[in-house]
C-alpha cells in the first residue's frame, strides 16, 4: 500500500456542539465545555475563560461522563415494600412520591413543625434548601458543614470576618511564603493547584504542616510532620516566638484590630473581661494623642496598645497586654511544646524566624492611595507576604475552632491579613458575626420560622433554648453542648432522634448524605439506629425517611420513599452570591448549571422537587396570594425570588439586563448567563481590592451591589468578647444559665483568646492503651466528590490500604500483603496495610469513603471497594465515653459541635489475613430500579 493511501483523521470531530456550565465533581466549581454529540456527552474540558479554573481540568471534571452513565443511577421514585435494609421497593410516579410526602409533612406543619428534620449533604444550594425549612418552620435544618470544617468557618468568621478556601485565598500574585496547614491531598482543588504552579514559577516557599505527606505537602519545599491535635499549640509556639522577637506588626494591630480595646480587669464586677463602650455600646480605645478613652472608629483616634484606663475604680487594659502577658509564658516556648507536637524545638524556632523574615524584612509596597473607616488617607498598601491556608486536619478535632482562632491571632500579629502578599478575603466576605444572622429555632404550627436557622451567637441570650433550658433543635445545636454550631451537628441527627432525646421526630428528609455509611460515626450502630423498632408499637423508632440522591448508595436501603435526582448535567443550580459563590480576591462571580443535556430516566432535580413539595404544603413564598404554585422550577425561581426587594439568587443581568447586584429580576437572565459562558463576574475597583474591612472604596462597592445594605467597617477579633459573655455565664452571671455539669467545660474552653487544650478523652490512660492516632482524608482523584464509583476514578482507587509508619511497620514486623487488627475504645476493623515513610510515627491513615458496602453502587460483590475497602468510621462513637458524673459529652468540638472525626487513638496488631476486611455486612440488595 503506498503511503497517499491511507488516511489517519488526526482531528476527527467529536462534538456537534458545546454547552458551558459548572463542574459538580466537586466542590471547588470549575468552569466546564460539556462536548456533546448527537445529544451525549462526549468529552469534558476546561472552561479557559471561566475565573475559578481558566480552563485548568481535575480528573474528577474529566470523569463526570461517566457519572452520567453510572450503571448506580437510580431511574425512578421508589416506594419501600420490604422492611428497611431488604432493599425492597417498588417505582411509583412522581405524582405518587410527592403527595405521599406532602401526605406526611403536612400534618407535622399544621401540629409539630419540628417533627421534620431536613439535612442536606454535598447540597450546593443551601440559600434554598435551608429557606425552605424555614417556611416549613422546623428548626431542624443543616448542611453538612457540622462534620466538615465548621470549626474552620466559624472560628474565621468570629475572629476575621472569613476564612479559608470559599471566603477568601492567598494573594497568590504576591505571596512569597504559604504555609500549609491540616490541608488533605487536595483541598481545595483546582483553585490551589493553580496557585501552587505560580507559586513554584515565583520561587516563592511552600511549607506543609501535616502528619501525611501527600498530596501538596508533597511537593511543599518543607514538611513538619506534626502531631495529629496539636496543631494550636505549634502555632501558640510561634506566637510566643515572634512576640519574644518583637516580630509583629504594632501599626496593623493598632489600626484594625481590638488589640488596643480596654478590657474591664476587676474580676468582682460583672462585666469582668469585657470591653469597655461608650453610650452608643462601641467599644472604647486609649487615644494615643490625648490619653482620652474614645471610640474605636471615631475620626483622628490613634489607638495606644500601651495603656490602659481607671474609670469608676476599675482598671482596664488593652487587650494586647493581656494577649502579651499569656503568650509570652514560658509554657508556649518551643522547648516547652516540642515533644507533644513531634516536632524540634529549633525547627520550630526555625519557622518563626522564617516568618518574620518574610513579613518584615521581605515587604512589599503597592503604590495605591486609599482612606480608612476612620478617614485617614494612606498614599500606599503595605503588604507582608506570607499567606496561610488550612482545612480539615486542624478542624475536625475537639480543640479545632481554638486551634483555627490561633492560626488566624498568627496570621493577623504579623499583619497578613488582606493586605498585598497575604490572604485576601473574596465577596461577600469580609463580614463579621455581628453582620450574620443569629440563630432561629423556635417552632409554631402552621408558621414560618421568624428567622434564618444558621447563624452567629454573639452570647447566650442567642442560644436555641426552649424556656426549660433544652435544646430545641434534634442536633442540639447552639444549646450549652455546642453554643456556637454555625453549621448544625448533623452527625448526632439520627443518633438523638433514634433516643428521642431532646424530642422524637417523624420524618427524617436527607439529600446527599450517606448517613448509612461513609457520613456518620459508627456505622453499625447507626445501621439498627435506622431499623430498630418501638417494640410496643412495632414502628420503627425514627418513623418515615425520605432520602435524594442520584445513585444508589448505601442510605438508599433505608429509606422509605426516593426521590432520585438528577446529574449535574441534567438540572439547573445556582452558584449564589447568597450562598457560596465563585469569588475570586479581585471580583464577586457567581455562576449557574443547566441542563446541558435531558435526563433519559424519570428523574428530576431536587431543587426543582423542593419547589414543588413547597407548593404542595402551601408554604409562604412557595405559593402566590391565591395558592397556585409561586414557581414552576428551580430555574424560574433562580429567575424571579428576590431574598430582598432587588437582590436575586444571581446578582448578573438584572433589571433591563444592565444592572449588577440590585435590580429587578430579568426574565432572561439565565439565557443571558449561559451566553456569558455560565459565569457572571464583576470586578473590584483597584483601590478597594486590599484593606478590605476598612477600606472605604470597598465598603461603597460592597453597598452598591447589595453585600451589604450599609458600610460595615469593624476590628478582628484577637480577643474574642462573645467567647467571655458563656464563660461569665458559667460563672452564674446573667439570666441565662448552662447546666450544672457544663459549667467547668465553658469556662475551661471558651477562652476569649486562643488557647490549646488535649482533644478530649485525650487523657493519659486512652494514649496508654491506644497509642497511635488515625486519620482519613479522601483521596486527590476523588476528593468532595459524589460517587467514588466512578468508572474511571475507581481505577486510581478501588481500595484503600491502612498506611504504617516506619516505626510501626517494623516493631509489628509487617510485610507487604499483610493484614492488621486496628482497635479503638470503641472497636475493631481488620484490614490490610501499606508502608508509608513519609508519616508523623505515631499516626496510621487511609483514604475515606473507598470502603464500599456489598450490593451497592452497583458494585459486583467482589469489587475491591467491597472486600478490601474498609472505612475507619467502624472505630469512631458519636458520644465519648462516660465521665465521673455519667454525662457523656458529643464526640464533637464542645464550642462549634464540629465532629471530631480525627481525634480517634487506636492500637494495632498483626493478624492473618481473613478472606475481607472486617467488619464485613450482609450484601445489600440493589433496589428495584436502582440499575438500568
Ligand atoms: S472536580 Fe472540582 S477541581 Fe476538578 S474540575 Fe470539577 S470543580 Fe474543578
Amino acid at each position: 500500500m503506498r503511503h497517499q493511501d491511507t488516511f489517519l483523521d488526526l482531528s476527527p470531530k467529536l462534538s456537534d456542539r458545546t454547552a458551558k456550565t459548572t463542574c459538580y465533581m466537586c466542590a471547588c466549581r470549575c468552569g466546564i465545555n460539556v462536548h456533546l454529540k448527537d445529544g451525549r456527552v462526549a468529552y469534558i474540558e476546561g472552561n479557559r475563560d471561566h475565573p475559578v479554573n481558566k480552563g485548568v481540568l481535575c480528573a474528577k471534571g474529566a470523569a463526570g461522563i461517566m457519572q452520567v452513565t453510572a450503571p448506580s443511577r437510580l431511574s425512578a421514585p421508589l416506594r419501600r415494600v420490604g422492611p428497611r435494609g431488604s432493599g425492597q421497593f417498588e417505582e411509583i410516579s412522581w405524582d405518587e412520591a410527592l403527595e405521599t410526602a406532602t401526605a406526611w409533612m403536612a400534618p407535622l406543619r399544621a401540629t409539630a413543625p419540628e417533627k421534620l428534620a431536613f439535612f442536606t449533604g454535598r447540597d450546593q444550594s443551601q440559600s434554598l434548601t435551608g429557606w425552605w425549612a424555614q417556611q416549613f418552620g422546623t428548626p431542624n435544618y443543616a448542611a453538612h458543614g457540622g462534620f466538615c470544617s465548621v470549626n474552620m468557618a466559624a472560628a474565621g468568621i468570629y475572629t476575621m470576618g472569613g476564612a479559608f478556601w470559599e471566603f477568601g485565598q492567598p494573594d497568590w500574585e504576591r505571596t512569597k511564603l504559604l504555609l500549609l496547614f491540616g490541608v488533605a491531598e487536595d483541598h481545595d482543588s483546582n483553585p490551589i493547584k493553580m496557585g501552587l504552579g505560580k507559586l513554584k514559577e515565583r520561587g516563592a516557599r511552600v511549607i506543609g504542616i501535616n502528619p501525611i505527606r501527600t498530596g501538596y505537602n508533597a511537593v511543599a519545599d518543607d514538611w513538619i510532620a506534626i502531631t495529629p491535635g496539636t496543631d494550636g499549640l505549634l502555632i501558640l509556639s510561634l506566637i510566643h516566638c515572634l512576640l519574644t522577637a518583637g516580630k509583629i506588626d504594632l501599626d496593623y494591630l493598632a489600626r484594625y484590630t481590638n488589640a488596643p480595646v480596654l478590657v474591664n480587669e476587676d474580676p468582682a464586677s460583672p462585666e469582668h473581661g469585657l470591653f469597655l463602650r461608650d453610650d452608643a455600646g462601641k467599644p472604647l480605645v486609649t487615644d494615643r494623642a490625648t490619653g482620652k478613652p474614645m471610640a474605636f472608629d471615631a475620626a483622628g483616634v490613634e489607638p495606644d496598645l500601651a495603656h490602659g484606663l481607671r474609670r469608676a475604680g476599675i482598671t482596664h487594659r488593652p487587650v494586647f497586654q493581656l494577649l502579651a502577658e499569656r503568650y509570652l509564658d514560658p509554657s508556649y516556648a518551643p522547648e516547652a511544646v516540642a515533644e507533644r507536637c513531634g516536632i524540634p524545638a529549633a525547627r520550630i524556632h526555625a519557622l518563626a524566624a522564617e516568618l518574620a523574615r518574610v513579613a518584615f524584612d521581605e515587604a512589599i509596597e503597592i503604590d495605591q492611595p486609599w482612606t480608612d473607616f476612620r478617614g485617614e488617607r494612606h498614599e500606599k498598601m503595605l503588604g507582608r507576604p506570607v499567606a496561610m491556608h488550612a482545612m480539615r486536619g486542624i478542624s475536625a478535632h475537639s480543640n479545632g475552632f481554638q486551634t483555627a482562632r490561633a492560626l488566624h491571632l498568627l496570621q493577623i500579629l504579623l499583619g497578613t491579613v488582606e493586605t498585598p502578599g497575604g490572604f485576601r478575603f473574596k465577596p461577600p466576605y469580609p463580614k463579621p458575626p455581628e453582620a450574620h444572622p443569629k440563630p432561629h429555632a423556635t417552632a409554631t404550627p402552621g408558621q414560618p420560622l421568624k428567622g434564618p436557622h444558621l447563624g452567629y451567637p454573639m452570647g447566650p441570650e442567642h442560644l436555641a433554648l426552649a424556656p426549660d433550658g433544652t435544646p430545641q433543635r434534634i442536633d442540639k445545636a447552639f444549646s450549652w453542648e455546642n453554643p456556637l454550631s454555625a453549621h448544625g451537628l448533623m452527625h448526632m441527627v439520627i443518633a438523638n432522634a433514634h433516643a428521642g432525646d431532646p424530642y422524637k421526630i417523624d420524618t427524617l428528609f436527607l439529600y446527599m448524605a450517606n448517613m448509612a455509611w461513609n457520613s456518620s460515626m459508627s456505622t453499625g450502630r447507626v445501621i439498627e439506629m435506622l431499623t430498630d423498632k418501638d417494640p410496643e408499637t412495632g414502628e420503627y423508632v425514627i418513623p418515615r425517611i425520605i432520602y435524594s440522591d442520584a445513585y444508589s448508595s448505601e442510605m438508599i436501603a433505608y429509606a422509605d420513599l426516593i426521590l432520585p435526582d438528577t446529574t449535574y448535567l441534567e438540572r439547573h443550580d445556582c452558584i449564589s452570591l447568597l450562598d457560596r459563590p465563585i469569588s475570586e480576591a479581585d471580583a464577586a462571580a457567581d455562576a449557574i448549571r443547566w441542563p446541558v443535556i435531558d435526563p433519559d430516566r424519570d428523574v428530576r432535580g431536587f431543587q426543582s422537587v423542593l419547589i414543588d413539595l413547597g407548593a404542595r404544603l402551601g408554604l409562604p413564598g412557595f405559593v402566590t396570594p391565591d395558592g397556585a404554585p409561586a414557581f414552576t422550577d428551580y430555574a424560574d425561581y433562580i429567575t424571579r425570588h428576590e431574598r430582598r426587594p432587588g437582590i436575586g439568587p444571581l446578582m448578573g443581568f438584572r433589571g433591563a439586563g444592565d444592572q449588577t447586584g440590585r435590580g429587578a429580576p430579568h426574565p432572561d437572565q439565565l439565557q443571558r448567563y449561559i451566553d456569558n459562558g455560565g459565569f457572571f463576574t464583576h470586578h473590584i475597583p483597584q483601590a478597594a481590592q486590599y484593606y478590605k474591612p476598612w477600606n472605604t472604596a470597598y465598603q461603597d462597592w460592597a453597598v452598591e451591589l447589595g453585600l451589604y445594605d450599609s458600610p460595615q467597617p469593624y476590628l478582628f477579633n484577637l480577643y474574642l468578647e462573645p467567647l467571655r459573655r458563656f464563660q461569665l455565664a458559667a460563672d452564674g452571671h446573667g439570666p441565662h444559665q448552662p447546666p450544672d455539669h457544663l459549667r467547668a467545660r465553658i469556662r475551661t474552653t471558651m477562652d476569649p483568646l486562643p488557647i490549646w487544650y488535649a482533644p478530649l478523652g485525650d487523657d493519659a490512660d486512652t494514649a496508654q492503651d491506644f497509642p497511635l492516632h488515625a486519620l482519613t482524608q479522601r483521596p486527590m482523584a476523588m476528593y468532595h466528590s459524589w460517587g467514588s464509583q466512578n468508572a474511571w476514578l475507581r481505577q486510581i482507587h478501588g481500595q484503600n490500604p491502612l498506611y504504617v509508619p516506619t516505626n510501626i511497620w517494623a516493631t509489628h514486623g509487617f510485610a507487604d500483603g499483610d493484614w492488621a487488627r486496628l482497635t479503638s475504645p470503641h472497636g475493631s476493623i481488620t484490614v490490610p496495610v501499606a508502608h508509608m515513610a513519609a508519616l508523623n510515627p505515631n499516626t496510621v491513615w487511609t483514604w475515606n469513603a473507598i470502603g464500599k458496602r456489598k450490593g451497592a453502587w452497583a458494585l459486583s460483590e467482589d469489587a475491591p471497594e467491597a472486600t478490601k475497602g474498609f472505612l475507619l468510621n467502624h472505630l469512631i462513637h458519636e458520644l465519648l465515653p462516660a465521665r465521673g458524673d455519667g454525662h457523656r459529652w458529643s464526640n464533637s468540638d464542645p464550642i462549634t459541635g464540629q465532629a471530631a472525626w480525627f481525634d480517634l487513638r487506636v492500637r494495632i496488631e498483626k493478624v492473618t489475613a481473613p478472606a475481607e476486611a472486617q467488619p464485613n455486612f450482609p450484601a445489600l440488595a440493589p433496589p428495584h430500579g436502582g440499575t438500568r
